[in-house]
């Protein structure tokens, strides 16, 4: 372990050994770890549990990071005493990293499920985020090392989002970025390309992609135009350790806020004004006139969601609104 960001963490090589740890022992769960995960889901807190997510220097079978609370089930090598030694120096190591650590053996997952469910509901309603990161003097897990987290932007259409998040990403490679790829049921325009701007499918393929549940969230933003983040896309990004940056409709950006809480910042990028969102959309000449109109009456709604953001940056002055952005994102991204 080494003192280089501020708070213990290991190196970057360390790191990515665990993380591919991780991914093998995800493949081999054991009965008792692929019967609790299917509970977990069943009791609408798979969401909230990470498997085999490197925290420090270990790899747990089960992370909730916003309640800082790990669960263990045994395998058949706990039962050595060197096992057991080494378990409690973990446990001690995780609690130290602000952590509750809940212990099963395979006997009681098997044999007595909605008990342990309902011990774990009890430690996800007891656990204090604000307590915990009180215990962790040094910092926080690893994950949270300028990476993984989530960067919203939300605007009505032609307030400037696009080309802000294009020169943060051109400009600033270290805050090691990533677009999070929507879906949508509009056509590409201009040099748009599937897989790039967009996954661009039928609105009966995304009727259908709703009905398979693979989406975070979706909006029909526009009428018959459906736009949606998929779950697959934005963990296998944060799984990466990349920040992801997300463009989505303002209902969109609040419930994206929503579910991630303290994980995410939500950024509202205003225009000046109507009048110059309507210049703006002209000269960016790619949508039809009509589309225009229902954007531009679209914004004065769409302007009244600002407040539920955590930072309105009014984008006038592109060089400045680019510069305000930088350092919310940076602040965010360096202090957890
Ligand atoms: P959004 O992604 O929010 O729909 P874009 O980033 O596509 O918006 O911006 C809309 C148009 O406005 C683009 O042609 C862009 O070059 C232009 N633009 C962005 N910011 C400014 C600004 N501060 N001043 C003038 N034009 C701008
Ligand atoms: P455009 O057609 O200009 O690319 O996007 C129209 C609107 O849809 C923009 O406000 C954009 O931010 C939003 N949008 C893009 N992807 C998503 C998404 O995945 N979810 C939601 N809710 N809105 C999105």
């Amino acid at each position: 372990m080494e003192k280089k960001y501020g708070y213990m963490t290991t190196d970057g090589s360390v790191y990515r050994v665990l993380l591919e740890n991780a991914k093998e022992n995800r493949k081999y769960a054991t009965t008792a770890e692929a019967m609790l995960w299917e509970m977990l889901r069943r009791n609408n807190l798979g969401e909230r549990f990470r498997r085999q997510h490197p925290i420090g220097n270990y790899i747990p079978d089960f992370v909730c990071l916003k309640k800082r609370l790990i669960i263990e089930v045994d395998g058949g090598y706990h039962h050595l005493r060197c096992q057991a030694i080494d378990d409690r120096e973990r446990d001690n190591n995780l609690r130290k990293l602000g952590y509750t650590i809940l212990r099963f053996s395979n006997e009681e997952v098997l044999h007595q499920i909605k008990h342990v469910i309902q011990i774990i509901k009890d430690n996800m309603e007891r656990n204090n985020v604000n307590n915990s990161s009180q215990l962790n003097p040094c910092g926080t897990p690893l994950l949270w090392r300028g990476g993984g987290r989530l960067l919203i932007f939300s605007a009505p259409s032609g307030s400037g989002k696009s080309t802000i998040i294009g020169w943060l990403m051109k400009e600033h490679p270290e805050l090691n970025l990533a677009f999070s790829i929507s879906c949508t049921s509009r056509a590409p325009r201009g040099t748009e390309q599937n897989g790039v701007e967009y996954f661009f499918v039928t609105p009966d393929e995304f009727r259908e992609r709703i009905a398979r549940d693979e989406f975070l969230e979706y909006e029909e933003v526009y009428e018959n135009r459906f736009y949606g983040t998929l779950k697959e896309q934005v963990e296998r990004q944060r799984e990466k350790g990349q920040n992801v940056m997300f463009d989505v409709d303002v209902k969109g950006g609040v419930n994206i806020k929503r579910h991630y809480a303290d994980e995410a910042l939500s950024i509202f990028i205003q225009p000046p004004s109507v009048e110059e969102l309507r210049r703006r959309l002209v000269n960016r000449a790619t949508d039809a006139p009509e589309v225009i109109e229902q954007r531009v009456n679209k914004a004065a709604y769409e302007l009244t969601f600002a407040p539920q953001f955590d930072h309105v940056v009014v984008n006038d002055d592109l060089q400045k609104a680019c510069q305000e952005v930088y350092r919310l994102v940076c602040d965010f991204v360096n202090h957890p």
